[in-house]
């Protein structure tokens, strides 16, 4: 079905705010965008569909677990983040019998009609998390501490991701605290084999901090509790020269988090390519803290935006998450940089530019509607800021 959708304004951050443009769509890719009057030219009156306000591309959320849509943020009350991994962990444990599914997809579904068209999504469960669709990065999150089941666990879970044999499924690294030398470095190269992107959460707390460095403190208890008997050599280091000293950091890695990050951290991942998922709402839940943006941003890392899952989150709308991100960072990042996190860098960083992110002939019409009435020089100042809530996905 073809169709030319007539926005007031027409925003990406390609071609920025463009007033009285015309996309049209046919079957569900993006044939052609430009002004009405051009683009309008060979089609029927019954082919326009009117938007008074804003058409953008919708969001990508480069960092959330849609396996955990059953919990909700608030539920785990908890003294710090061990305490909420371990009250996380018992919870998923008591409903192993449970079945998720219906409240997986219903969250995926609500984030989508609100804009969010491509997931990275971080997860233990193949399966299931397959079984959400093709708009997504499956990142097929791995764990183990010790180098003693790193062989097995490494063999059973890319003999899985390769029977899969789909290009947006990948290995993902839980964290240096949680995972052993030779299993990262086993799925970093697995994966950049296979050209995907690896994700790791990297410096989320100081507890994380501490025990990269010297083997000690909090998490020591969250590794009795879970694993027992568990082996780790102190790194003397912090937790982003420890992966970039196993050669986990390149321009394919993405890091999510790095709360807790100095000058010296940020120059080596600026340095190697990598990219940051800032997951704000997640972060101030979890550690009380947010990470350094404005100097992410000044040291060109590139950075991208995610929900994390809704057990630490309110919700997994992106537009919220931007509005969030963009009042805790506004004083250092503009609303060019906040929209361009959220679409196009995300979409090129995942390899999937030549579909979603911009408003591009041949990509996919994952397309959002915001009603608004200001100026054109508002248009991404209200995107970023005071459109949650009021977005749908332009259905077709
Ligand atoms: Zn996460």
């Amino acid at each position: 079905m073809r169709a030319i959708l007539r926005g007031r304004f027409v925003v990406d951050s390609l071609r920025g705010v463009n007033s009285d443009t015309g996309v049209v769509v046919d079957d569900g890719i993006i044939i052609d965008v430009g002004k009405f009057s051009d683009v309008s030219t060979n089609a029927g009156k019954e082919d326009v569909r009117e938007f008074d306000g804003i058409i953008c591309p919708a969001l990508i959320n480069a960092h959330t677990h849609l396996e955990l849509s059953s919990f909700r943020n608030g539920q785990f009350r908890h003294s710090d983040f061990v305490d909420w991994v371990i009250k996380l962990v018992n919870a998923r444990l008591s409903m192993l019998n449970v079945d998720v599914v219906p409240d997986c997809r219903k969250a995926k579904k609500e984030a989508e009609e609100l804009g969010t068209g491509f997931f990275v999504n971080v997860g233990n469960d193949l399966a299931l998390n397959r079984s959400l669709g093709d708009n997504q990065l499956f990142a097929f999150e791995q764990i183990g501490i010790n180098e003693s089941s790193s062989g097995k666990i490494f063999a059973r879970s890319s003999e899985a991701v390769s029977a899969e044999n789909r290009v947006r499924t990948a290995l993902a690294v839980h964290a240096p605290y949680s995972v052993s030398p030779s299993l990262m470095k086993d799925i970093k190269s697995y994966n950049n084999l296979r050209g995907s992107v690896t994700s790791i959460h990297l410096s989320e707390t100081s507890d994380e901090l501490e025990f990269v460095m010297s083997g000690t403190g909090r998490m020591t208890d969250l590794l009795n509790q879970r694993v027992g008997k568990w082996q780790f050599n102190p790194a003397g280091m912090s937790p982003v020269e420890y992966v970039d000293s196993l050669g986990l950091l390149d321009n394919r890695t993405l890091c999510v988090h790095c709360v807790f990050t100095d000058e010296r951290d940020m120059d080596i991942i600026s340095r190697r390519g990598s990219a940051v998922a800032v997951c704000v709402r997640s972060n101030r839940e979890l550690s009380g803290h947010v990470p350094p943006v404005g100097k992410f941003l000044q040291k060109g890392i590139r950075v991208v935006i995610g929900t994390d899952s809704r057990a630490s989150s309110p919700d997994l709308d992106m537009f919220s998450e931007i509005a969030a991100y963009y009042s805790e960072f506004h004083s250092v990042v503009t609303p060019e940089q906040v929209f361009r996190s959220a679409t196009y860098d995300a979409a090129q960083f995942l390899g999937v530019a030549n579909a979603f992110g911009s408003i591009s002939a041949g990509a996919t019409a994952a397309l959002v509607y915001v009603p608004f009435d200001g100026r054109g020089e508002e248009a991404l100042e209200y995107l970023a800021a005071g459109a949650q809530g009021k977005t749908t996905k332009v259905n077709l």
